[in-house]
């Protein structure tokens, strides 16, 4: 599907092609009186841009998040690319999330072999027997892009230098992350003062902001000014101040609106009246906000389970609500890059820009394409990624483990759990990482972009729908996955040059 794979033009995975992008504002490396200016700072950070870890857990203490010193080049025009889709990419999220028939189709072999997400399904089809109480679905949606390089530089997209293109790795559609560390790490770039002059380049993000006027929005539809906004929250949060600041923005927009947070457990103490509406504690929720349910481990018993399907049984306006939560799997997005499928939800012309983003994506459900993709993957495991069906970073395989995974399944239903897709090759760069008790090193790097989007509606109706800032999240250019807490990755911003 990737608009520049067919014409060969990609350099694919044994190129190491580093574009020095930084020459359009900084040479790299730094002076050491630079470096040694700049750590003098860095103990501050963690009251804005802090993190808790796993292996060093304290409640009472926050360490810096890990950011890199040196906003990561990006190019203008395809950072406004995927600006300007963001629309499509809701609507199209949206339109799925609100076709049964299409998710039950997609989905139909995989809730056979795959636990979690049988148990949402069934979430879903008992609401769908019930009757909806509220068809107004709040989606805060992340589209997460990589650049992906390209030599020749034939195809339609990456035709012009730097011959590079936007491909999407995934729509989030349940806890998307990192709307307000995302933009404190430009914050932290910023501060030094060579680059101020260059602040221009790094554009304005207002996703807390967004993300935020999202969750008000739907609480003004709600139509109970005594009603809270519920964020349901992981037993313990390591993204602690990504999701207090969430809190404290609303707060300070509208101070008359209440936030509470609760874990599932604590949930399973909720209850509807006759009128569905959700109550805790005394209060009245309008709005749920999932930082959590997302993953297995956060369903430790019957009673967080039960109390999903309370909240989505209830009058509060979810977000995600279940099948908003069931279009962003990674199945569903296998499907929708299929052949003719973006089509049926947009227009002709809308569907071919959302598609110029996709990846070879592959099923991997018994029969002729499914036997393709499996031996295709086998016969060249380093061009590919296996994805279960899971969010939270850490569950894809790569590599060889692709091909150990693929023998020992490829004659059961078991992969029927699993999608392959294309292994995006960004273009590497040279950057400072800094982690807490650690000296700053010069580290390769690639970066992975994440586009926010506010859509709110119903079955029939959308009435808010917008691109709402961004993120940057760079990694070690050796690693698979770069999850911020793991370590692995860290924050970073985007310096756009043309
Ligand atoms: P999750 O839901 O766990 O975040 P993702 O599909 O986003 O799952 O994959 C996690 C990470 O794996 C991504 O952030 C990215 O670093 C890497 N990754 C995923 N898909 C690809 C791909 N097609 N090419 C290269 N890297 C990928
Ligand atoms: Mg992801």
């Amino acid at each position: 599907m990737a608009s520049c794979n067919p014409s060969g033009c990609c350099d694919g995975v044994t190129a190491k092609l580093t574009i020095f992008f930084f020459g359009c504002y900084c040479k790299v490396p730094l002076s050491h009186g630079l470096l040694a200016a700049q750590e003098r700072d860095y103990p501050e950070w963690p009251n804005r841009a802090g993190m808790r870890y796993r292996a060093s857990y304290d409640p009472n203490i926050l360490e810096m998040a890990p950011f890199f010193l040196l906003p990561s080049s990006f190019p203008k025009r395809e950072f406004e690319r995927v600006v300007k889709l963001q629309p499509l990419v809701n609507e199209l999220t949206h339109r799925i999330a609100h076709n049964y028939e299409f998710l039950k189709e997609c989905l139909k072999n995989t809730i056979k072999v795959d636990d979690f997400t049988a148990r949402l399904w069934k979430i879903y089809e008992t609401l769908q027997t019930e009757g909806v109480t509220q068809e107004v679905s709040l989606g805060l949606v992340r589209s997460d892009v990589m650049l992906s390089q390209c030599m020749a530089g034939t195809c339609s997209t990456c035709r012009n230098p730097p011959y590079v293109t936007c491909h999407q790795v995934e729509v989030n559609t349940i806890a998307s992350g990192f709307g307000h560390l995302g933009p404190s790490s430009a914050l932290i770039q910023r501060h030094d003062d060579r680059r101020r002059t260059h602040s221009y380049m790094m554009p304005e993000n207002t996703a807390l902001a967004d993300l935020c006027g999202g969750m008000i929005t739907a609480w003004e539809m709600y139509s109970n000014p005594k009603a809270v906004i519920m964020f349901v929250v992981e037993d313990v949060t390591y993204n602690i101040c990504d999701q207090r600041f969430h809190e404290y923005e609303i707060r300070s927009k509208r101070p008359d609106i209440y936030v509470i947070r609760k874990n599932l457990t604590q949930l399973s103490k909720a209850t509807l009246t006759d009128d569905k509406r959700l109550i805790i504690d005394d209060c009245e929720v309008a709005v749920i906000y999932f930082r959590a349910g997302y993953e297995p481990g956060h369903y430790p018993t019957e009673a967080e389970w039960d109390a999903r399907l309370s909240m989505e049984r209830s009058r509060a306006i979810k977000c995600p609500s279940i099948h908003y939560h069931l279009a962003g799997t990674k199945k569903v997005q296998q499907a929708v890059a299929s052949k003719g499928v973006v089509e049926k939800f947009l227009q002709p012309e809308e569907a071919l820009l959302v598609k110029q983003i996709f990846t070879g994506l592959y099923t991997l459900d018994k029969g002729e394409m499914g036997d393709r993709a499996v031996k295709m993957a086998i016969d060249n495991p380093e061009k590919f990624v296996l994805k279960p069906q899971r969010e939270g970073g850490g569950n894809n395989l790569y590599g060889n483990e692709i091909k150990e995974e693929l023998e020992r399944i490829k004659d059961s239903s078991e992969r029927e759990a699993y999608i392959l897709m294309d292994r995006i090759q960004p273009p590497l760069q040279n950057n400072y990482v800094v982690r807490p008790r650690e000296p700053v090193r010069l580290v390769e790097t690639v970066s992975e972009l994440g586009i926010f989007g506010v859509c709110i509606g119903t079955a029939e109706k959308i009435v808010v729908n917008k691109f709402a800032g961004h993120m940057l999240r760079t990694k070690l250019s050796n690693v698979n996955e770069g999850g911020v807490a793991a370590g692995l990755g860290a924050l970073d911003s985007v310096f756009l040059f043309e």
